[in-house]
């Protein structure tokens, strides 16, 4: 299968002049955002202290103004989500005690470990009822024992069962691990998915690039650099990819702003990133919150809404930002599509991850509640393939 990357940098289309500059004359009136906006306004790029200015301040609508502006000249009315069901193929992680964020994980012994056979893969790939599925989305734990050819069987048997459906498959964290397991390269295990079906890769494993706070939420997982080297390589190869960051724990408003522009400066490299994802920590169920004191700090809506219009921004060579409804809740998602977000994620089916950590969503969205959730926002839906093809537009 060949998979076709989108241009580096689209060009957005012509500026609504009224709302950008409705939105520079209310951000110029701040003076914390004055800097920012006068860049903005000057059609220059934001840097470090634009971006950790615009994290500190409590003037949303102003903040949400400007990222609003600059998403309707990318992408309009429209609101882009996806058929897609999640996959979690295996919860059984060798870095299960060392990621102090994550509730997902067991080792191979413990109370709910679980691994899927081939067959039980496919029997749950079988499980959305309100829509066709057009996405998996597999992702899970590092696996001591799991070899290559279980995740390249998994894709070739889905992509068999279900042709035309496109698979988002494995972090960059897996992909290193897998490596590891093969001893081969990064780039020898994407090239192995890639000629086994594979679509794109999801954003998930940055978490902060950040030494220190890597040091202190996930001291043994892949390093940052080389989280963005499997990124590299997947782009290298024609294999579009996400990016994430987690927020809400113990990184600083200089690190998520660090964190932003180094994913900028690889998109400025590779143009492979498709879109954004800014994930909520949640603090059920794992180290970081119930040993650490971290407990009952779940994130708030100014500061979900902040890192969405943030990183509409700062990133502004990624095409898409989405919100993820799963740790913000449907509500918080809808008021981020005004907010500078193009992107709604799909219907999903069964969310083990972020329930696992205590997020009080539902575990799956109807398809038509989607769509009358984006409608209810006064935007238009536009279901997509994983490539960001549009599928089906609802006028
Ligand atoms: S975050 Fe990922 S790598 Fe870390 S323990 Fe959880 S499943 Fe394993």
């Amino acid at each position: 299968m060949t998979t076709t990357l989108p241009p580096a940098t689209s060009s957005p289309p012509p500026a609504d002049r009224t709302l950008d500059d409705r939105a520079l004359e209310l951000a110029l009136a701040n003076p914390q955002l004055r800097p920012a906006a006068e860049k903005l306004a000057a059609g220059e790029r934001l840097g470090r202290d634009d971006a950790v200015a615009l994290f500190e301040s409590r003037d949303l609508l102003a903040v949400g103004a400007l990222a609003d502006a600059r998403n309707r000249r990318r992408n309009g009315r429209r609101v882009f989500f996806s058929a897609n069901q999640h996959i979690n193929p295996t919860n059984v992680c060798v870095l299960r005690h060392t990621c102090a964020f994550c509730s997902f994980a067991r080792t191979p012994k413990e109370e709910g470990a679980y691994t899927r056979t081939l067959a039980e893969v496919l029997e749950e790939a079988g499980r959305a009822k309100s829509a066709p599925t057009r996405e998996f989305h597999i992702v899970g734990g590092l696996h001591p024992k799991l070899r290559l050819s279980y995740y390249t069987d998994m894709i070739r048997a889905l992509k068999a069962a279900y042709p035309g459906v496109h698979v988002k498959a494995l972090t960059a964290v897996e992909i290193a691990h897998l490596a590891r397991i093969e001893r081969c390269s990064f780039r020898e295990v994407l090239l192995a998915l890639k000629e086994a079906g594979l679509t794109s890769l999801p954003g998930g494993g940055a978490e902060v690039f950040g030494r220190a706070v890597r040091m202190t939420i996930a001291d043994r997982k892949l390093a940052g650099e080389d989280w963005l080297e499997v990124h590299r390589q997947a782009h290298a190869l024609g294999i579009p990819s996400n990016c994430t960051m987690l927020y809400g724990h113990v990184e600083t408003l200089q690190d998520r702003a660090e964190h932003l522009l180094i994913l900028r400066g690889l998109q400025d490299e590779t143009g492979g990133f498709l879109t954004y994802i800014p994930l909520a920590y949640h603090p059920d169920h794992n180290a970081l919150g119930e040993e650490l004191g971290w407990r009952g700090r779940a994130t708030m809506g100014v500061d979900d809404l902040l890192n969405i219009a943030v990183a509409r921004l700062v990133l502004d060579n990624v095409p898409h930002v989405k919100t993820h409804w799963p740790m913000v809740s449907p509500f918080i998602s809808q008021v981020a599509l005004d907010f500078g977000c193009d992107d709604l994620e799909g219907t999903v089916v069964y969310e083990r991850v972020y329930h696992e950590a205590g997020a009080s969503t539902p575990m799956e969205m109807n398809y038509d509640a989607l769509v009358d959730l984006i409608r209810g926002a006064g935007k238009t839906p536009v279901e997509r393939d994983s490539l960001y093809r549009p599928v089906r537009t609802f006028d």
